[in-house]
């Protein structure tokens, strides 16, 4: 199949249990799916130093805490971070 001009497909953030765009800077007080009161934050280990994306942690719906263009920025930089889990033990400082 040829496509036309030269983007690149748009990365599918539902396999990542986000299903719109809405942005929440700060973390919501309730799931905007189910309206549960409890929503956590998502780490992701070399994107940020801080949550990458929220959680319900009712129904596990999660939803966008910056734009989709920096969060795939932001998962970018954690494109080549890997751990040897069979090497050493210790991974704190
Ligand atoms: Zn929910």
């Amino acid at each position: 199949m040829i496509k036309e001009g030269n983007s690149l497909p748009a990365f599918d953030f539902e396999k990542l249990g986000v299903y719109t765009g809405k942005v929440y800077d700060k973390k919501p007080k309730f799931c905007s799916h189910c309206g549960f009161d409890r929503v956590g934050g998502i780490e992701v280990l070399g994107a940020c130093n801080d949550s990458l994306l929220w959680e319900c942690c009712c129904c596990g719906l999660r939803m966008l805490k910056f734009s989709k263009e920096r969060t795939l920025d932001y998962l970018n930089k954690a494109r080549d971070v890997f751990f040897d889990k069979g090497g050493k033990r210790r991974y704190y400082a």
